[in-house]
């Protein structure tokens, strides 16, 4: 168990996590950050984010991360590498069991775990990441300006990312495995209007051709077996997102797709417990969103706290 308790334990260090911990500690709250990989988050996973304020030339990832972590500790911020296993967020003072760094003690407790992308499972899929598959149109859809891209995927989020690239680019490749979208008919609609947008239905991915830079992708027809060349840049990859909740066992309430819900407090269904950046329910997943709920948290936390005082 930790010696002292903590006002704050942040479980966590992307930017959601990071944020949190900058305004929590200028607030002078007691804080620590529980990462178990490093900080930044998926921003790691990426050479470029040029749509973060502030960087006219774009900043890449992993020096993003690393300076969120640098400006929370400089104001007193804690880190701790550690994977947080299983929580007891019921009462006063919550708990945080973690792999191999002990227990937390804490008032609060802010989850900022995120959600990764869903892959294709396609062998060469983890080393092509950024670099000709891609999972997020409104990050990535830029450098393809102008060019011919595929996305994968038929519910909401890949048709809206499909028709975000259609505005970019000169062509997209709209490859779905049935011969219906799931998404709603308002977004159906509007692909179907889309003059550059070919549909690729009955297809799944069977391949991407890489030999000597980004070819295209192999597709095939799941109804008549036969396989199609799509001469592309990219391939966008919009098959669904899979929260990191896992070690929260049910403590608190998530939405039919596993985030937590959160509005925009960030306060969830336990008292004293916030969600923040990808991980909570939300319509926008980016650097900027999770930056903000990082900060609203710390507001919430302190008034929580104030609360818990009172009482006391
Ligand atoms: C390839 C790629 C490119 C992107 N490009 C852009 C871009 O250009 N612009 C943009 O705005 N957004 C971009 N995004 C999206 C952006 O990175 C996310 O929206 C943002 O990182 C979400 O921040 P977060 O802090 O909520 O979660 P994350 O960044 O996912 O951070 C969550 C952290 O929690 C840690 N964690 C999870 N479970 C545990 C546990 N049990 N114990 C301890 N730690 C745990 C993880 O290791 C991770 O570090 C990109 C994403 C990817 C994958």
């Amino acid at each position: 168990m930790s010696e002292q308790i903590y006002d704050v334990v942040i479980i966590g260090g992307g930017p959601a996590g990071y944020s949190s911990a900058l305004y929590c500690a200028r607030a002078g709250l007691k804080t620590i950050v529980l990462e178990h990989l490093s900080a930044g988050g998926q921003m790691t996973l990426t050479e470029i984010i040029e749509n973060y304020p502030g960087f006219d030339e774009g900043i890449d990832g992993f020096t993003l991360g690393d300076q969120m972590q640098q400006q929370a500790e400089k104001f007193g911020a804690e880190s701790e590498l550690t994977s947080v296993t299983s929580v007891e967020l019921t009462g006063d003072i919550k708990v945080v069991h973690t792999s191999d760094a002990g227990d937390y003690e804490t008032r609060c407790v802010v989850i900022a775990t995120g959600a990764n992308a869903r892959q294709l499972g396609l062998p060469n899929e983890a080393a092509l990441a950024d670099k000709g598959i891609h999972y997020c149109a409104a990050c990535d859809g830029m450098r393809f300006k102008g060019k011919t891209v595929a996305l994968v995927g038929g519910g909401n989020t890949a048709l809206e990312d499909a028709l975000l690239l259609s505005r970019l680019c000169e062509k997209v490749y709209l490859i779905h495995r049935r011969d219906q979208y799931r998404a709603e008919k308002f977004y159906a609609d509007a692909v179907a209007e889309a003059t550059n947008i070919e549909p690729v239905l009955n297809s799944v991915v069977e391949s991407v051709d890489v030999e000597g830079g980004f070819k295209g992708v192999t597709v095939r027809n799941v109804k008549t077996d036969e396989t199609r060349f799509l001469e592309t840049d990219a391939l966008f990859v919009s098959v669904g997102r899979v929260p990191n909740t896992e070690f929260l066992n049910g403590a608190v309430a998530v939405d039919g797709a596993g985030y937590i819900e959160a509005d925009e407090t960030t306060r969830t269904s336990v008292p004293g417990v916030f969600a923040v950046g990808d991980i909570r329910t939300k319509p926008m997943r980016q650097v900027v969103t999770a930056a903000a709920d990082g900060a609203v948290s710390s507001m919430f936390a302190q008034q929580y706290i104030e609360e818990l005082k009172a009482k006391a």
